[in-house]
């Protein structure tokens, strides 16, 4: 009997490499609140992403909330933002009070459409929150330019594109602040996590605040903050995966060209591809089936779920049309969006994918 397979599957250091990296907590009992690990982690992440300033979060989600309120904007602002994207992105926005504007997405890679933005700006507009979806890289000068032009931040979700570096830099030092998240299913994890990214290091403090309930010494609380701190155990797993992420990338990215040498062949099966002048991490693998292909998207997902295959509609349905918006955004022009989440499937990527996985997969999609 074959086993399940899943579309992602958690990195996970040597079980040895683990147990003796956290054995020192067993010693210091000292196990969250910003602890050895939590600022090692930090740094060694600062190296790798090639930012100046980086914070840990407990998750992505938290990050990208409290950069969100960290920027000072009033209730009702409005963020520009697109829909094709998980959940998170939205709920950061209006759980902050704020008034998500979806632009549309590209065809090509699904990250924003920056000839749509400008349109879209009203008075009340403050800020642009695009999406490196897949790992893709969003038209990060354009975005930058509208941004100067109208006096808005950019915050980026960043949750797909660890280690992704664009024109020699990393991709966390465009726009104001970028969030990443480390969570199970992620090219890095920390179990749970995640870090916001930023150049001008006032920032740092002001998160510090929002993460530690605006404590700063024994008797003083100056800011109403939430908890959002990472604690040691996932500091450590994030300093032991670390060790291994580029070896981690390469295996996706063998897998990655073994899937679409073969895939490229398949009438009615396309990609999504990002820019050239990026790198990749190889995160997910998206295809989109057409109608010239011999069957449905949902008739694929179906016929391979029967055989133990679990790919993900990602990112199916749009976060505009999810039920818990009602019909608060069903007048959003998105068609893109709309069509390429009605195409989309993400098959199984993840570093310890192996070859007859894949052939065993391609020979269901044939
Ligand atoms: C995973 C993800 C998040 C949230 O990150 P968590 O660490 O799970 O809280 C936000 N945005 C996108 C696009 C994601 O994929």
């Amino acid at each position: 009997m074959d086993k399940k397979i899943f579309v992602m599957q958690s990195s996970m250091p040597p079980y040895e490499e683990y147990i003796e990296a956290i054995k020192p907590l067993w010693d210091s009992h000292w196990l969250t609140n910003m602890g050895q690990y939590h600022q090692e982690l930090e740094n060694r992440l600062k190296d790798y992403l090639d930012v100046s300033g980086l914070s840990l979060m407990v998750n992505g989600h938290m990050g990208l909330e409290l950069i969100i309120q960290a920027m000072g904007f009033q209730e009702g602002d409005e963020i520009i933002t697109t829909p094709f994207t998980f959940i998170s992105t939205t709920h950061a926005i209006v759980r902050n009070r704020l008034k998500p504007v979806f632009c549309d997405v590209k065809p090509c890679d699904g990250t924003i459409d920056e000839t749509k933005i400008e349109r879209l700006i009203t008075e009340k507009t403050v800020a642009i929150l695009p999406i490196h979806v897949y790992g893709h890289v969003c038209n990060v000068e354009v975005i930058q330019k509208i941004a100067n032009k109208y006096n808005l931040k950019v915050i980026y979700d960043a949750a797909h594109a660890f280690g992704v570096r664009y024109k020699g830099r990393g991709i966390g030092n465009y726009g104001d602040a970028s969030i990443f998240s480390f969570h199970a299913t992620k090219v890095f994890n920390t179990v749970e996590g995640g870090a916001v990214v930023f150049s001008n290091l006032k920032l740092y403090d002001k998160l510090y605040n929002l993460k530690n309930f605006g404590i700063r010494g024994e008797e003083r609380v100056i800011s109403v903050g939430a908890n959002a701190k990472m604690n040691e155990f996932s500091a450590i797993m994030g300093l032991c995966n670390l060790r291994h992420i580029n070896d981690e990338i390469k295996k996706r990215a063998e897998s990655m060209s073994y899937y679409k040498k073969e895939l490229k062949e398949i009438q009615g099966i396309t990609f999504l591809e990002g820019d050239a002048k990026a790198t990749s991490n190889y995160a997910y693998l998206p295809i989109l089936v057409e109608d010239s292909y011999k069957m449905s998207r949902n008739e694929l997902y179906d016929l391979l779920k029967r055989h133990d295959i679990y790919t993900r509609k990602y990112f199916y349905p749009i976060t505009s049309d999810q039920e818990c918006y009602g019909h608060d955004y069903k007048e959003a022009n998105v068609p893109i969006a709309r069509s390429l989440a009605e195409k989309v499937l993400v098959l199984p990527m993840y570093a310890g994918l192996k070859k007859e996985t894949i052939d065993r997969i391609l020979d269901l999609i044939y």
